[in-house]
Formats: C-alpha cells, structure tokens, sequence
C-alpha cells in the first residue's frame, strides 16, 4: 500500500469538533480557537524494543498507549484533549492491516475522548516501528495545574493505585513468576497495556483555585520531585499510605519500588491546600474517582536545587503568589 492508501484509509470520516476547518488532506491542519482558553500541546514518542515489544504488544495496543500517554500530559494540565496528529516510521515489514490496526486502538480513546486525527507524517524505515503522537487539548484561562504551584502545608495526593504498570511490565518481560495462582496477572499486564488517563481528575482539579499536578510516567518518587523542584519545596510522603493493589505486595518482595520508581501508572499525583483537598476528596468519591492522601509539602529544609536557576524560579513563585493574591 503507498502512503496516499494509508492516509485516505485512516482519515476519519466524521469529525467531533466543528472548529475544524481544515484536517488531513492538505499541507497542514487548521481550527480556529476559542477566546478565554488556553491551547495546550504536547508530544510523546514510543520506539520498539524500547518503549514496546512486539512479541507482547499488538499494534491496537500500541496505538492505544501511544495516544494515552498524551492524553494523560493534557490531564496533567487539567485540560481537555481535543486533537491529534501522528508521525509515524514504519518498518516494511508492517502489513497495512497492522497499521490500521494501531489507529484503531488510538481510535478507541479518540472516540471516547472526542478527539479528532487532524494530520501526521508518515515515512518509512528499515529498522524499528517509531510512532510519535502530538495532542493538542485547552484549558480555560488561567486554570491550568501547574507543577510551580505546591505550596508549604499542601496535602500530597495520587490518584488509582501505583505499581501496577510495573508489575505488568516485570510478568510480561518474565521477570515475575507468581507462585499464587489466584493472582489476576492479566489484570496487572493490562495496566501496562492499556494505562487509563484521568481526564476527569484533571478537571475537577482545574476547577480548583490551586492545584499542582503531574502525571506518572517516570515513577511517583521522579514526579514528586519534579513538582518539589518546580515550586521550591519538600514534599513528605509516608510510604504506609500509598494505594496499590491488594495482589500488589504478593507479586513480588520488592513491590514498594514497582509503587515508587515503576513508572508508567499514568495516574495523577499533585498537591491541594489543607481546606480544598476535603473538597477534592468529596467531589472524586461523589465521582467515583479514586483518589487518596499520601503526604505533605513542607517549606523547603535544604536547597538541593542552588543557583540561579533555583532563585530565578523562587522569584517566578513568589511573583505569581502576589498576582493571584
Ligand atoms: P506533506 O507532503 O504536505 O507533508 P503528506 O503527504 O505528508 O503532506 O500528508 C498529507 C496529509 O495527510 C496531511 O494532512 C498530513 O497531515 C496527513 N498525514 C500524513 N501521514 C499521516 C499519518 N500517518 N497519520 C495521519 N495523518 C497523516
Ligand atoms: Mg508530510
């Protein structure tokens, strides 16, 4: 199949937003934004043998992780997934059926997400499948969750439960053989499979006059650090209150560092006041969103981060803090 084949095949025939004015088919998309938001834009790129295999992943499950992980940097940002656009380097040995079979697992969050495939890039290669996604989404002016906007005495939370995706990871590569037979591993491959962006978090928290966020892509202990970083803080967290799965700990010995290093959860984890984080709470059981305390951000004990890159930052915080003040 030449590439005028793919392109025609996965164009979708029917669009979610109306301010599309222009999708696939000419030199580059074109939708008119809205006034009082904020167009927020991001992109991931997953390579096989590195952030795949093919002998465990289909390419419905490719393409389905590969549209998820951003869709979960918009959550992040409390916003609203909107577009995406694909940029893909294809073996020759992939059948066109293999390739339509990856869009139609991005094609399953898209419509659950009404996103709209506004364009791409296809090429080919003689190596290793490499797919890259861009998402475009929109937040309402001034309401994105940033990671600058911990504060001191901040309740630290995370969202669904942790370490899943590792364990996932650590049965499918054989590096985990469960002796209990009881144990769901299907369950835990799924996770990190088929990880589930919490857009709906996401936007309750924008909701709220402040709250930092992040995504869990590289484990809760780096992204905890991320946000420490970015608003000049510690942050405290007790290793006793983390959520995981009650087969987690059978699995294996060392399932804490799956909950605090694993990565690829793709849960939220972020920091709310004292007073908003009893609302947050309320409103995600209301939800029935999962979502539990695990610690505190503290004024920050010593600079690990010294500089001017730290003060520069320090000084970007305060001025904020009086803006919004
Ligand atoms: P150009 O030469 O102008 O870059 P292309 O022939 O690469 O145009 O692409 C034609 C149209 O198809 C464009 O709208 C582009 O965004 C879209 N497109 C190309 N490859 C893909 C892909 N893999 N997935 C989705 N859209 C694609
Ligand atoms: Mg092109």
């Amino acid at each position: 199949m030449d590439e005028f084949d793919l392109i025609h095949s996965i164009t979708p025939r029917t669009i979610h937003h109306s301010s599309v004015d222009v999708g696939i088919g000419d030199d580059a998309a074109l939708y008119t934004a809205k006034h009082g938001v904020q167009e927020i834009v991001c992109v991931d790129t997953m390579v096989e043998d590195v952030h795949f295999k093919l002998h465990y992943s289909s390419p419905e499950d490719i393409g389905y992780k590969a549209l998820a992980v951003n869709i979960s940097d918009i959550a992040a940002m409390g916003g609203i997934p909107k577009f995406y656009l694909v940029s893909l380097a294809v073996p020759s040995k992939w059948t066109e059926s293999e390739i339509k079979a990856m869009y139609e697992g991005m094609n399953e969050l898209a419509k659950l997400y009404h996103m709209d495939l506004i364009g791409g890039d296809t090429v080919s290669t003689s190596d290793k499948l490499v797919v890259t996604v861009t998402v475009i989404g929109e937040v309402e002016k001034g309401r994105a969750c940033l990671r600058s906007l911990a504060r001191p005495n901040d309740i630290v939370f995370v969202t669904g439960e942790i370490g899943s995706s590792a364990a996932g990871l650590s049965l499918l590569l054989d590096e985990t053989n469960p002796q209990n037979s009881a144990i769901d591993t299907a369950y835990f491959i799924n996770r990190h499979k088929r990880p589930q962006p919490r857009v709906s978090v996401g936007r309750l928290c924008s909701s709220f006059k402040r709250v930092a966020l992040n995504d869990i892509s590289d484990g809760l202990a780096s992204e905890l650090n991320e946000l420490a970083e970015a608003s000049c803080v510690s942050i405290e967290i007790d290793e006793s209150m983390l959520p995981v799965h009650s087969d987690l700990p059978k699995l294996h010995p060392n399932w804490k560092e799956w909950a605090l290093f694993g990565g690829e959860d793709f849960e939220l984890t972020g920091t709310v006041s004292k007073e908003e984080w009893e609302v947050l709470k309320q409103k995600c059981e209301t939800c029935q969103l999962p979502i539990a305390k695990i610690g505190h951000v503290r004024e920050k004990t010593e600079s690990n981060a010294v500089g001017n890159r730290y003060e520069m930052l320090c000084e970007e915080i305060s001025r904020h803090d009086n803006i919004s003040d």
